[in-house]
Order: structure tokens, then C-alpha cells, then sequence
């Protein structure tokens, strides 16, 4: 069988690999720990550095085709590495979403809304900029920030310093805080042959700035989910995307939507539907990527994925017992406090036609 390369083997690469042994495909992983989650599960693994080139030549070497679990890796050597082995999502996709500045500038080109933002390359543009967007924003590093790490909130008592050293390091971004109501998601995929299939949105809650818990169909109305899922397409379009894609919006109070970030891989705000739709986000990316045809993405519960933060893993004796709540665990050996140990999804019918 063809062999799918995965660069990094966090519990988005495991869940990847477990879906592609469904389909008797080979799974080689790119980790610098051999004790990576994914680890248990793929067939052969490379350790070393993401952004080794010989480490991602040999990746390629072994691939039939490459995708990978985080928006960080490095694009250089990775393009220089993977020779003729096909890339999904393409490298353009890594590019736009890797940095947050060229990220928004994309969404804005293409006509899709988000904060309004500036570019910040040195403190002393702060206070331009701060006044230019009318004060209350969130300073960010425009690379590898997650889980909310790499922001600070900008009030009056905050020197421009403090916000820098807060941050860690320049160039950064500077956001209008949005006074949203709550918070979307839209997971949607898209094949080779160019065919576009989006699951239905998630309402996020966030707790220190690390999802707690996606509700489907949360606040959502038909019109609003009908909107975002045409907002995903047309981002995958003007991408020439090959995979799934993680959509996160703002929705204002009057049903108004921001794109805030896009995720060009698998989404923890998607771990829902292996529990509720008839393919999971994980199946239909190895489709994408491998050329399948792309399931449908209908849904035959309402949901709630709790994510297992920390030591919330000790429930799992509570959780298992649940007989409408399927629970999924990484594997991961160490329970350190903010590390995402598993998630359980809790089902019930469906309200209303999906
Ligand atoms: P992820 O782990 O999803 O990649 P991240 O570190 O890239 O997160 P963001 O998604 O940019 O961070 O922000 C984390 C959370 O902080 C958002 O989900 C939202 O709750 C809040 N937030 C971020 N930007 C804004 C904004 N401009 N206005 C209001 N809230 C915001
Ligand atoms: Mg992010
Ligand atoms: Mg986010």
C-alpha cells in the first residue's frame, strides 16, 4: 500500500495515522521524540528536528505523499526536501498561516473580514497604532503562537515595553478586540478533484486561551452555519487546498462574522466528529491527501467535546462508565498541567434536521 509522511506525531498526527491504517496505508512519522503520541501507532518513525532537511528528505524519500500536524513547520527546507513527493495542504497554505500578518492580509485580499489589525514591527509603533484602531487591542507575535501563548491585552496601564516583553519577541501584530458574542468553528475539507465538503460549525468555549469545549450545534443558526461553511470554500479555493482546514470565527451579536485564524491540518475543534458524523476530520483528510473521494460530512448527533486538559484525565473512570460519551486518550505518558491528555465527546439525538 502508498505511504503517507507525517510531519509531527502530537495526538493530531496519532489520530491522523490511526485513520490512514483504516486504509491499509503505511504511516511514517517526523518527531523528535521517539515517545511521541503518534509513535504507538504509525508504521515507521524518523526522529529528529521538524525542520531538518535530511530528516524531511528522508520523510519524503519514504512518502507517497507528505502532509503534516502543526502550522510551524519550516517552509524552506521543507520544499527544498520533499523533491517530487506532493505536499497537502500545499506549502502556500503553511505560508499564509504561520504568519499572522500575511495571514490576515490574504483573508482581507479575498474579501473576507477580520479584526482590524496593523503590522508591528518595533515598540515605538505602538502608540500610533493604538490610537489609529481606537485602544482595546491584543498585541500578538505574528509567529508560533498557540493555545493563546505569545498575547497580551493592551489597556491603559500597559507600557509598550511590558506588551513587548509580555509577548516575547517582535515582529508583531497588533488586533482590535472584537466584542464578539461567542465563538465558531467550521472544519470543511477539500479533495484533489476540487470538491468541497464542510461540517456543520462548532460553538468553542476557551479556558486560559486553550479550547475547552466544542458544542454542536451550540447557538448556531442555519443561516450562520450556511455563511461560514461558504467563507471556509472560498478560502480553500483561493488556496488550491488539498485537506482539512480549521476556520476560527468570531460571531458578533447581530449574527456578524470575522474570520479570526485559519489552520491548514486537522483542528481540535473537529475531535467531534468521530463521535458524531459518519467520517471523522482525520478520514477526511487522509481522503484529500490521498486522492479519495471525499465522504459526505452529515452528522447524526448533537455533541459536546469536552477536551481532557491537565489532570481532568482522572475522571476517566467517571467518563468510560458514560454510555453516550465516546473518550479517546494520546497515549501521553506525563500529566503536566495545561497538557491536553485526551478528549471525550458526549452524544444526544439530533435537535433538528442536520
Ligand atoms: P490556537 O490554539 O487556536 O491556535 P492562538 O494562540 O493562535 O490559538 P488565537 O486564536 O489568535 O490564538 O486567540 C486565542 C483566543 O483569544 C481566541 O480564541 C479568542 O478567544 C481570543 N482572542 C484572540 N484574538 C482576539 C481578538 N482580536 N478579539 C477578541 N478576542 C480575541
Ligand atoms: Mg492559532
Ligand atoms: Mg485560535
Amino acid at each position: 500500500g502508498a505511504t503517507i509522511g507525517i510531519v509531527g506525531g502530537g495526538q493530531l498526527g496519532r489520530m491522523l495515522a490511526m485513520a490512514a491504517a483504516r486504509f491499509g496505508y503505511r504511516i511514517t512519522v517526523l518527531d523528535p521524540s521517539a515517545a511521541c503520541p503518534a509513535a504507538q501507532v504509525a508504521t515507521e518513525m524518523i526522529v529528529g528536528p521538524y525542520d531538518d532537511e535530511a530528516c524531511l528528505r528522508r520523510l519524503a524519500g519514504l512518502s507517497d505523499v507528505l502532509t503534516y500536524e502543526f502550522e510551524n513547520v519550516a517552509v524552506a527546507p521543507l520544499r527544498k526536501a520533499m523533491g517530487e513527493t506532493p505536499l497537502a495542504p500545499p506549502a502556500e497554505a503553511l505560508e499564509v498561516s504561520q504568519d499572522r500578518v500575511v495571514e490576515k492580509a490574504f483573508l482581507n485580499g479575498i474579501g473576507v473580514e477580520t479584526a482590524d489589525w496593523r503590522a508591528i514591527d518595533a515598540a515605538d509603533e505602538l502608540g500610533h497604532a493604538l490610537l489609529d484602531l481606537g485602544g482595546d487591542c491584543i498585541l500578538k507575535t505574528r509567529r508560533f503562537g498557540y493555545d493563546g501563548k505569545g498575547q497580551a491585552r493592551l489597556n491603559a496601564d500597559t507600557t509598550f515595553t511590558d506588551a513587548f516583553e509580555a509577548i516575547g519577541r517582535a515582529p508583531a501584530i497588533l488586533e482590535k478586540r472584537v466584542p464578539f458574542a461567542y465563538e465558531i468553528s467550521i472544519i470543511a475539507a477539500r479533495g484533489q478533484d476540487g470538491a468541497i465538503a464542510a461540517y456543520d460549525p462548532a460553538e468553542n468555549v476557551h479556558s486560559l486561551g486553550i479550547l475547552k469545549s466544542s458544542t454542536i450545534p451550540g447557538r448556531v443558526t442555519d443561516e450562520l452555519a450556511e455563511r461560514a461553511k461558504a467563507i471556509a470554500a472560498q478560502i480553500l479555493s483561493h488556496l488550491n487546498y488539498v485537506g482539512v482546514i480549521g476556520v476560527e470565527f468570531f460571531v458578533g451579536k447581530d449574527d456578524t462574522l470575522l474570520v479570526n485564524e485559519i489552520a491548514p491540518r486537522v483542528h481540535n475543534s473537529g475531535h467531534w466528529t468521530e463521535a458524531a458524523c459518519l467520517v471523522s476530520q482525520f478520514e477526511q483528510h487522509v481522503r484529500a491527501i490521498a486522492g479519495l473521494p471525499l465522504a459526505s460530512p452529515e452528522r447524526h448527533f448533537d455533541c459536546v467535546m469536552e477536551n481532557l486538559i491537565g489532570e481532568d484525565v482522572d475522571r476517566f473512570d467517571r467518563l468510560v462508565a458514560e454510555p453516550r460519551s465516546v473518550l479517546h486518550l494520546y497515549g501521553k505518558a506525563e500529566v503536566r498541567r495545561g497538557r491536553k491528555m485526551g478528549h471525550v465527546t458526549h452524544v444526544t439525538p439530533l435537535s433538528r434536521g442536520a
